[in-house]
C-alpha cells in the first residue's frame, strides 16, 4: 500500500548559527513537524544551516530538488547575516523586489512601539519574485510563500517561535491542505513497562517487519517503552483500518506489560484505575526522595486519589512518621522486605488511604555490600484488604538511573495490583 501512495516529501531548514552552538536548540521544526503530520505529511529530513553566505543557497537548492514542501525558518531579520530571502531567491534562480507597503508597515509598527526604524530594516521589505507575502502581526519580518512548481511550495518563516507559530497556522496550514493530495496518518501509541527494549522488539518485530505501512518506531527510556505505529492512507478511516489487525496480533504478545493503548503515562493509568475503583493512595519514599509522589501528583485531578506521602530518608523519620519499629529496623535494616512492608502499612494507616506504597533501597554510589549491592530496591504495597507484600529489585546503573527505575517500578507495582 505504502509504495503505491503518492507520498509528499517535506523538509525543514532552520537557519541560524546560534543553533550550531550548545546554547540554542531548534524547536520550530518540532512544532512544524507536528503540524505537517496532521496534514498527513512525514518529514524526510531536516537541517540546521549557519549564517554563512552560499551555504544556505546550496541547502535550499538541494531541498527544492528533492522535496515538495520546503520550510525555511529564521534569518529574516534586518542584519547583514540574515540571508534567507536572498539565498532562497538565488536557489530558485529568481530576483527580489522591494515592497514599500511592507517597509511602511514596519515603520508604523516601530512608531507605535516608540522605536526608530533603521536603514537596514528596508531589507525586510524584500520579496522574492512570485512570492505571496504572509503578514506577521507579532514581528517585523513577514513570511513568504511561493509555489515553485505545481504541488510544490517553499515557505520562509520568521525564527522566533511566538511569531512563527501563529503565522504558520494563519497563513500556511490551509494553503498546504488545499495544495496537498488527501492523506491521513493514523497512529497507534502504546506504552509498555516491565520488559527491556530488546525484549519488546523481539516480541513484536516479526509482525511489524512484514509491513512498510505502517511505519514502526520503538522508543525507550528507563523502564518505559513506547511503541508507535503510523499508517498512511487517503482517509483517516482507511489509515485506522490498516492498524486494527496489526494491533490485534501484537497486543497478546505484550500481555500485561502493555499498560496503555492511548499513550498515557503510567501515573495517568494508575490515576484512572484509582478513580474507577474509588480508592486512594499514599506513598512512603526513602531512596526515591519523592519521585513517586511527584509523578502521581503530576496528573491533573490527582487530588481525587493521591492523599500525600512521607519522605522518610532517615531511620528516625521512618520510626516517627511511619511507626516502623526500632526493633524491626535494627533487626532487618531499612533496606529490607520487612521495612518496605512496614513503611507501606505506615503510609496507609497514617493517611487512611486505600493503598500504601513504599520504596526503600540503595541508590549508591556508596552503601552497597555483598548481600545488598547498590541498586537493591524494595517496593512495598499495602492494599485495601489488609494484604501487604514487598518485591525486591536489582536495578542497573548510577544513582539517577536506580532512582528513576525505582520510581517507575513502584508505579508499575501499583498498576498491577489495581488492574486485577
Ligand atoms: P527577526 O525578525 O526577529 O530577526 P528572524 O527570522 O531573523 O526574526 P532569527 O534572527 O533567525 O529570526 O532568530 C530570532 C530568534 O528566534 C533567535 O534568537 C532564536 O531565539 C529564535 N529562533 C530562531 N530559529 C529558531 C528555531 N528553529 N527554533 C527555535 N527558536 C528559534
Amino acid at each position: 500500500v505504502f509504495d503505491t501512495l503518492n507520498l509528499v516529501n517535506a523538509e525543514i531548514i532552520a537557519v541560524g548559527s546560534e543553533m550550531l552552538t550548545p546554547a540554542k536548540i531548534d524547536t520550530n521544526s518540532l512544532f512544524l513537524t507536528a503540524k505537517l503530520n496532521e496534514l498527513g505529511v512525514e518529514l524526510q529530513t531536516k537541517s540546521i544551516v549557519g549564517d554563512v553566505p552560499g551555504l544556505l543557497t546550496d541547502s535550499v537548492k538541494l531541498a527544492l530538488q528533492r522535496s515538495e514542501i520546503v520550510i525555511v525558518t529564521g534569518g529574516l531579520g534586518p542584519t547583514e547575516d540574515d540571508l534567507t530571502r536572498e539565498s532562497v531567491a538565488e536557489a530558485l534562480g529568481v530576483g527580489l523586489h522591494r515592497q514599500d507597503e511592507i517597509y511602511l508597515a514596519i515603520e508604523e509598527r516601530f512608531r507605535k512601539l516608540g522605536r526608530k526604524i533603521t536603514e537596514n530594516n528596508r531589507k525586510q521589505a524584500d520579496v522574492i519574485n512570485g512570492a505571496t507575502v504572509l503578514p506577521n502581526p507579532n514581528g517585523t519580518a513577514p513570511g513568504q510563500w511561493l509555489e515553485f512548481a505545481p504541488g510544490k511550495a517553499v515557505m520562509l518563516l520568521p525564527g522566533p517561535p511566538r511569531e512563527l507559530e501563529p503565522l504558520f497556522m494563519a497563513e500556511c496550514y490551509s494553503r498546504l491542505r488545499t495544495m496537498l493530495p488527501p492523506m491521513a496518518i493514523a497512529t497507534l501509541f502504546w506504552r509498555i513497562s516491565g520488559l527491556g527494549e530488546s525484549q519488546v522488539d523481539a516480541l513484536v518485530a516479526p509482525i511489524y517487519k512484514r509491513y512498510t505501512n505502517p511505519v514502526t518506531t520503538i522508543l525507550s527510556s528507563l523502564g518505559d517503552i513506547q511503541l508507535h505505529l503510523r499508517a498512511h492512507a487517503a482517509t483517516e478511516a482507511e489509515a485506522e483500518a490498516i492498524l486494527v489487525p496489526i494491533a490485534e496480533e501484537m497486543a497478546p504478545l505484550l500481555g500485561e506489560h502493555l499498560y496503555s493503548r492511548r499513550g498515557q503515562t503510567l501515573e495517568e493509568v494508575v490515576g484512572e484505575l484509582l478513580v474507577s475503583r474509588q480508592e486512594t493512595i499514599a506513598v512512603a519514599e526513602s531512596c526515591t526522595g519523592g519521585l513517586v509522589g511527584a509523578r502521581l501528583s503530576e496528573v491533573a485531578g490527582s487530588s481525587r486519589y493521591f492523599l500525600g506521602g512521607f519522605l522518610t530518608y532517615s531511620d528516625a523519620m521512618k520510626r516517627d512518621l511511619l511507626c516502623v519499629s526500632a526493633e524491626l529496623l535494627e533487626e532487618h535494616s531499612a533496606v529490607s522486605e520487612a521495612s518496605a512492608k512496614a513503611m507501606a502499612v505506615g503510609a496507609k494507616a497514617k493517611t487512611r488511604a486505600s493503598w500504601g506504597v513504599s520504596v526503600t533501597g540503595l541508590a549508591g554510589p556508596d552503601g552497597g555490600n555483598e548481600l545488598q549491592p547498590v541498586g537493591t530496591v524494595w517496593i512495598g504495597i499495602a492494599g485495601p484488604d489488609g494484604e501487604c507484600k514487598a518485591v525486591k529489585y536489582q536495578f542497573p546503573g548510577d544513582r539517577n538511573r536506580v532512582r528513576t527505575f525505582a520510581g517507575q517500578y513502584a508505579l508499575l507495582q501499583i498498576y498491577h495490583h489495581l488492574r486485577v
